[in-house]
């Protein structure tokens, strides 16, 4: 017995996607193309509207450098490919030109770039919306390669359809759909009776192999032309004879992708007389099978290729007329780590280990180490700062006039091709399977909890992975592990920093009572330093003046010269008395400068203390113990699990203990 609950819900998910039949004349389509002349746009204008339907989104102002002023972010790629703006923002360019016909857009479109930098998933994204975008589409029924239905209006009357249906009509009929006009619609006084030609809408469908094709090349000796232009069918030969349409299959890849888009995979490694086909169909929008008159075809030409082929294929001077045949769009490798997290993230939550606690900071790392070596090594900046700039972090130095100096840094990565080379996000991914699928097998007794991977997991497995890194040369390889556990300015020592950060923060926390009674002390004194009064000495009883050595051990951490203190006091002062009017809260972390002095100066009283109760995890001293659990807790607050917080309590504490 049928669900009937199931057929419900897929009749309403019928319903919702609406009707995928009509069927008429072509007159009657034509009148639809009057009333609406986007159904008989043609393919790029096609992909770009599909693309620009989603909407755009602003990306940060310091990315817009020379030639992307316009950069946006395409939502349509949203949640599946991560940064790559510019190379995006190419292609939208390209597909611009190409839909209106211009020199630039009658080009083949070449992705370059390594492996994994996403030209795939562009390539897969583009082909997926198509088959899913509710545009509706058109065709001569019948027609083996789908053809766009106004391509059946006689040559000389097309000014006059063109003008009358607001569209301009391109292409000649195939000899598939002339050949039945001329035999079945054509009328004994040989009146063309075109406009009664049978017309249907279609699906885009790279199953069906209607409007998406993809290409790939394998040995270019044996590799025959015909997979892209197709071939005499042999059993209708001795039927219908030479030349005769009937007996010819119009299968190849480039007609079973007329409409769409056909990617073409691995450009650079087919042969070249492959690549003369798609320029002229680029150029011209027509292929030539053997014996027939040329076809035109409208689809994308979508290719890719990888750095080593390029390169191979520049230098070779016999390719020289093919060059400005290409549109070349570069597609680095991320070079922002909130992007390349996004990456990890989403690999993770596709895999098994989607129950692995990842502690804060494990893939952090893992981006940072990608990206470091993936930059461009400037005169201008060190590599730690080039990667945090990129990654919006704030730098001193570059509080003022900040998105010119980004610009121009990155001008310069671009010029000198900046994350065309270096640690892929597989080699990355790969560490992170090993890391994690390493701590599978810890029995936790969870079953939702399968153990956790910190940072120095994360590290371990990358240095770990270059045993299995082939390729590369040893000096990359070298200069990798620097990057990666150097003393200073790698990955490891970044990350140390951020970890006593962390646990300090914890423990501020912990101690917030100590911060809240430096904090009254401090406001006491300033508040008669402002109104120019004495202090009420609780202990001796009497009146004194502001004590200045509790007031400039705060101020120096911040720091404020002694030739400012009285500006600083007084904004303070007017700070507090706004809040208190406001009836917001007045407490120690509510003034950000004051908060920031207060937690050094606690983080240097307490450095022993603080060392002390991460350490003495046996301690019977009830205050230690609470404090600490505070701590963890403060910890398991920001993310991280029972487990990756006492660790990175430990691993702090071994880090203070030997600075002491
Ligand atoms: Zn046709
Ligand atoms: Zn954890």
């Amino acid at each position: 017995m049928m669900n009937q609950d199931f057929v419900n819900i897929i009749e309403t998910q019928q319903e919702e996607k609406g009707p995928s039949k009509w069927a008429g004349t072509l007159v009657e389509y034509m009148e639809m193309v009057q009333k609406e002349p986007k159904i008989a746009m043609l393919s790029p204008q096609r992909i770009y509207e599909m693309i620009m339907k989603e909407g755009v989104a602003p990306v940060a102002d310091n990315r817009k450098t020379k030639g992307y002023e316009d950069l946006v972010r395409y939502k349509f790629f949203d949640g599946k490919i991560f940064g790559t703006y510019e190379a995006i923002h190419d292609i939208m360019k390209f597909l611009k030109a190409s839909a209106r016909r211009t020199e630039t857009g009658k080009r083949i479109l070449m992705m370059m770039g390594p492996v994994s930098s996403g030209k795939s998933t562009i390539a897969a994204l583009i082909k997926r919306g198509l088959e899913l975008y509710e545009q509706p589409i058109y065709r001569i029924q019948g027609c083996p390669i789908q053809e766009d239905p106004l391509h059946a209006i006689p040559l000389r009357n097309r000014d006059e359809w063109n003008e009358k249906l607001g569209v301009r009509i391109e292409g000649n009929l195939c000899p598939v759909c002339q050949l039945r006009l001329d035999e079945n619609h054509t009328d004994e006084n040989g009146l063309v009776r075109w406009h009664e030609l049978p017309v249907e809408m279609f699906e885009l469908s790279e199953q069906r192999r209607q409007g998406i094709g993809t290409f790939t090349p394998s040995d270019p000796k044996s590799q025959d032309i015909t997979e892209l232009i197709g071939k005499v069918n042999m059993s209708k030969l001795h039927m219908y004879g030479e030349s005769d349409p009937r007996a010819y299959q119009f299968d190849g890849e480039l007609q079973v992708s007329n409409r769409g888009i056909i990617e073409y995979i691995e450009i650079l490694k087919a042969d070249i007389k492959f690549h003369h086909v798609l320029i002229t169909l680029a150029q011209e929008q027509v292929i030539k099978a053997p014996g027939f008159p040329q076809m035109s075809l409208d689809e994308l030409i979508l290719s890719h290729t990888n750095q080593t082929e390029f390169d191979k294929f520049k230098s070779d001077p016999a390719n020289e007329a093919l060059h400005d045949r290409m549109y070349y769009v570069k597609v680095p490798w991320n070079d922002t780590i909130k992007d390349e997290i996004e990456i990890y993230k989403k690999l993770i939550a596709e895999s098994e280990f989607r129950n692995i606690h990842i502690a804060p900071g494990a893939l952090e790392v893992a981006a940072q180490f990608a990206i470091l070596t993936r930059l461009f090594p400037s005169k201008k900046i060190n590599l730690i700062k080039k990667m945090k700039l990129y990654n919006d972090e704030y730098l001193e130095e570059f509080s003022k006039g900040k998105d010119k100096d980004i610009k121009i840094i990155r001008e310069e990565g671009r010029t000198n091709n900046e994350c065309m080379s270096g640690i892929s996000p597989r080699f990355i991914t790969n560490a992170i399977n090993i890391a994690l699928g390493q701590k599978e097998n810890v029995e936790t007794g969870d079953e939702k909890y399968k153990g956790c991977i910190t940072a120095l997991d994360m590290i371990r497995a990358l240095r770990d992975n270059f045993e299995h890194h082939i390729g590369g040369q040893e000096k990359d390889l070298v200069m990798y592990k620097q990057l990666l556990t150097a003393k200073e300015e790698s990955v490891a020592s970044e990350y140390k920093e951020f970890a006593k950060k962390e646990v300090s923060k914890a423990f501020i926390h912990a101690f917030d009572d100590q911060a809240e009674e430096l904090f009254l002390r401090y406001n006491v004194n300033n508040k008669a330093y402002c109104m120019d009064e004495t202090v009420f000495d609780e202990l001796s009883g009497e009146y004194r003046e502001p004590d200045e050595k509790i007031m400039r051990a705060i101020e120096e951490l911040i720091p404020v010269p002694n030739e400012a203190k009285r500006e600083f006091r007084k904004g303070v002062f007017v700070y507090k008395a706004d809040c208190l009017e406001q009836k917001k809260e007045w407490k120690w972390d509510t003034y950000n400068a004051l908060k920031g002095a207060i937690e050094k100066k606690l983080m240097n009283d307490l450095k022993n203390v603080v060392t002390l109760s991460i350490a003495n995890t046996t301690t019977t001293a009830p205050k230690v113990k609470a404090r600490r659990n505070k701590a963890l807790k403060t910890l398991m607050k920001k993310g991280y699990c029972e487990h990756c917080a006492k660790a990175q309590l430990g691993f702090v504490g071994e880090i203070l203990r030997r600075e002491n």
